[in-house]
């Protein structure tokens, strides 16, 4: 299918490495637009939503914020701490909207599984459902992530 000159742009600005080193795409092959339609289909498997994943994130992360690089325990089974590195990261998508830097880890006690995140991925998965492409740094697969949320 013949991508749009918007789509165009918007893959060729997630795959440079301007914003965030090795960019937001990774070494993933795939359109911009196929990792998306992909990572909807595992969410809608598991049957959550991608507004549900970001809203818990964002308990996660100011449940969390409240000492800063300390791990503060979210419930029984949950521990998650924030380190903030300062500055901030505009959205890669064409609007104005700017993030902290900074960076939630989240441990499920009971697996000792992590996973982490940025204020910006908690915005993209909300705003955009694009949870980056495979091989970049922040990219967490939805299954694992849900796994270790909920
Ligand atoms: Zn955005």
């Amino acid at each position: 299918m013949k991508q749009s000159p918007e789509a165009v742009r918007l893959d060729m600005t997630l795959r440079s490495s301007a914003l965030v080193a090795g960019g937001f795409m990774g070494d993933d092959p795939r359109s911009v637009s196929e990792v998306m339609d992909a990572d909807a289909g595992a969410l809608s498997r598991l049957g959550v939503t991608a507004g549900e994943v970001a809203a818990r994130m964002r308990e996660i992360t100011d449940k969390a914020a409240t000492a800063e690089s300390t791990w503060v325990e979210i419930d029984a089974n949950r521990e998650a701490v924030v380190n903030d590195t300062r500055g901030s990261l505009p959205c890669p998508w064409p609007h104005e909207a700017w993030f902290l830097k900074r960076v939630t880890t989240l441990r499920r006690k009971d697996t000792g599984k992590t996973v982490r995140w940025s204020e910006l991925n908690i915005h993209m998965i909300a705003a955009h459902g694009f949870f980056e492409g495979k091989g970049s740094l922040f990219r967490t697969e939805p299954a694992d992530l849900v796994e270790i949320l909920f």
